[in-house]
């Protein structure tokens, strides 16, 4: 499924009413006529038809044989870490999601599963690390927030040759630039939050499945652990997929002419944005991304202090400060200070996320506004700073 018709009209009709939205299933149960003899659904933690719908259209958005809601992205992380158990080990991409880091390390890591960061966009990194042990190979593409890409094709053929899983966060890309499972993945996470909800008004996690073994596996974890999402918030990112496709390739288009016009910026060192052919792997993206390299765009300045980051990011207008990303409003944030505080400083620095680091998620807005908000953002630098003087 790949076109914005499809996208719409894979959302059902109520076949009860007609109704065009799916309806909220606001219950917690369901009558049955005898023992065991019901509709489809007994217990809302188990299924819900609000929440069905919702699954079985994630799942076919990313070409999966099933979906599953959680109540956020990390329950849908911690709901794939669910299938280790003691003396498993992940091989994971070393600039992984703050959140995801935290409940590895200091979850997981306690229960005897052992997690290895690494470049991922170095396959010999992998290979390296790979064992007997090695369970799920963890990638996110772009990642976060220095946007590094890694080759999802062939990280899906090491992930096979060693019989691990290769489980994508695709939530940076969104399913509208980038479907891993075609291109290998085992598993696709995503923090419905961001781009699937996409305006910024609920927290919310889907994992899609490649095959039906897993899909059991992670249905039994799903109702075993219980972390579901609510049917209002179910319904709310069925409504968000709806504009999906319109939202995502304006923040990409957005996102590209920031990029272009942070390349000229004197001020700034390194622009991190797939999409400019200065990106290591811009090659990879161009295959992988269906020509839309995301709404995130990542830039050091010169002076890498995290004062001047602070400084610019007060003072925009339209760039919110705020985390998150992928709403229809533009945010800006200090990974450094904010979305990757949990993370010690020498492993930030590390994977490239100085104190100056700033991401932008571009919203909807038109790309001039959002272009003027930071030159204004770049004079007040220049007003109380005297290096820029
Ligand atoms: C936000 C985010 C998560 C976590 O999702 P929540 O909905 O905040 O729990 C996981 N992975 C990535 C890449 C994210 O950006």
């Amino acid at each position: 499924m790949s076109s914005a018709t499809e996208i719409i009209h894979a959302v059902p009709v109520d076949e009860l009413t007609g109704s065009i939205s799916v309806p909220v299933y606001q219950t917690s149960t369901f009558v049955q006529e005898a023992p065991g003899v019901h509709k489809g659904y007994d217990y809302a933690r188990t299924a819900n038809p609000t929440r069905h719908a919702l699954e079985q259209l994630i799942a076919k958005l990313e070409g999966g044989d099933a979906g599953f809601a959680f109540s956020t992205g990390l329950a849908a992380i911690d709901a794939v870490a669910k299938l280790l158990s003691t003396g498993d080990e992940i091989i994971a991409v070393d600039d992984l999601y703050g959140g995801a880091y935290r409940l590895f390390t200091h979850v997981y890591q306690k229960l005897g599963i052992k997690i290895h960061y690494v470049d991922t966009t170095d396959a010999d990194q992998i290979l390296a690390l790979t064992n007997r042990n090695t369970k799920l190979i963890w990638i996110e593409s772009p990642s976060n927030p220095t946007l590094k890409v890694s080759d999802i094709q062939q990280i899906g053929k090491i992930a096979k040759s060693i019989n691990a899983l290769l489980v994508v966060d695709n939530t940076f890309a969104s399913p509208i630039s980038q479907k891993p499972i075609k291109l290998g993945a085992d598993i696709v996470i995503h923090s419905a939050t961001k781009y699937i909800g996409g305006h910024s008004d609920l927290v919310a996690g889907l994992v899609v499945t490649k095959s039906k073994a897993l899909s059991e596996r992670i249905k039994f974890i799903q109702n075993a652990s219980g972390g579901i999402l609510g049917p209002w918030d179910c319904f709310l990112t069925i409504r968000g997929i709806e504009t999906i496709d319109l939202r995502v390739r304006k923040q990409c288009a957005n996102a590209l002419q920031v990029a272009q016009y942070l390349q000229t910026k004197p001020e700034v060192d390194i622009v991190h944005y797939p999409g400019l052919a200065s990106h290591k792997n811009h090659h990879i993206a161009v295959q992988q991304q269906n020509g839309l390299f995301g709404g995130i765009v990542s830039f050091s300045l010169k002076e890498d202090t995290a004062e001047n980051a602070v400084r610019f990011v007060t003072h925009t207008t339209y760039f919110k400060l705020a985390e998150s990303l992928g709403g229809v409003k533009s945010l800006i944030c200090q990974p450094s200070a904010m979305t990757h505080a949990s993370v010690p400083r020498e492993k930030r620095l590390e994977c490239g996320i100085q104190d100056s680091l700033i991401r932008l998620s571009c919203g909807i807005e038109d790309a001039q506004d959002l272009i003027d908000d930071l030159e204004k953002a770049f004079t007040c630098i220049h007003s109380q700073n005297e290096v820029f003087a």
